[in-house]
């Protein structure tokens, strides 16, 4: 255990936040530089101190079902979210002014997510384009309003779903998003997936759905079925922007939103 020249009301406090993350099952935490000054007070402590020794409560083997709250889980066990805008707002915390990938270099704004955090429909598009980066909000430009139009014709407000991208910040140029950029910035959304813990995710083109299935695939052969990802259904489908392009794909792209409204029951349109 390592020890900062803390005061104890603030090492209880970073203590709290790490068993939050723990419970939350975000065990996986990116870090950030340190400031050498900062880590040359840094000592070994040899026994953890009282104060910091997490309740019993967190025991890692006391069950779920023994201990009746839900958010103490096993390893493996899937983790049952209790504030998902309190996770969300974590791991939004845990991003900060990153500059893990080299996209960092030209973006004005990091566009995290929106929409609500418990969300049974969510949509995983490529990456910020232009307005969404100067917003820091994902598909507020044209492909935004189709998008909207599209979950109006689902019969849901955008509100009521959450929006995301595969990188949070913009690529030069709305390129497709390199491999290394891709690969840093997408545990982020694994993570945003695993708290929303979304009935049904559409992945908005082939950059998505490669992320998301981990692997690449013609989008062509992607279409048209259920796949399952993180526990969660998938449904593949065009990005807004391709459609913007091509609009004699529309009919298809609401085809494929239909077999995502068939997974969450919702009314479909009568025929003729
Ligand atoms: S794209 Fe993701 S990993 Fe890359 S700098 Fe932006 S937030 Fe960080």
């Amino acid at each position: 255990m390592l020890a900062l020249d803390l005061d104890s009301a603030t090492r209880e406090a970073l203590m709290t936040r790490i068993l939050f993350c723990r419970e939350l099952g975000l065990t996986e935490l990116y870090s950030r530089p340190v400031d050498p000054a900062l880590l040359a007070k840094l000592t070994v402590e040899p026994e953890q101190s009282p104060s910091l020794r997490a309740p019993s409560t967190c025991h890692p083997e006391r069950s779920a079902a023994e201990s009746k709250d839900p958010r103490l889980v096993l390893p493996g066990e899937r983790v049952e979210i209790q504030d998902p805008t309190a996770a969300l707002q974590l791991i939004r915390d845990e991003i900060g002014e990153c500059t893990r990938c080299p996209l960092h270099q030209g973006r004005h704004k990091i566009v995290f997510g929106d929409g609500d955090p418990a969300a049974r429909l969510m949509f995983v598009g490529e990456g910020p384009g232009a307005d969404e980066d100067a917003q820091g909000l994902p598909f507020v430009g044209k492909a935004g309003q189709l998008l909207n139009n599209m979950i109006s014709a689902m019969g849901l407000k955008r509100e009521e779903v959450y929006i995301a991208n595969v990188v949070k910040c913009r690529p030069p140029g709305n390129r497709v998003p390199e491999q290394i950029e891709g690969d840093t910035c997408a545990p982020f959304l694994f993570r945003q997936i695993d708290v929303i813990r979304p009935q049904v995710l559409v992945a908005l083109g082939a950059t998505a759905a490669t992320w998301l299935l981990g692997s690449r695939q013609p989008l062509a052969g992607l279409r048209g079925r259920v796949h399952s990802v993180r526990g969660t259904q998938l449904i593949v489908t065009y990005h807004p922007a391709y459609l913007l392009r091509d609009p004699r794909q529309k009919k298809e792209a609401w085809a494929d939103l239909q077999i995502a409204m068939k997974e969450l029951k919702l009314k479909l349109p009568s025929k003729g």
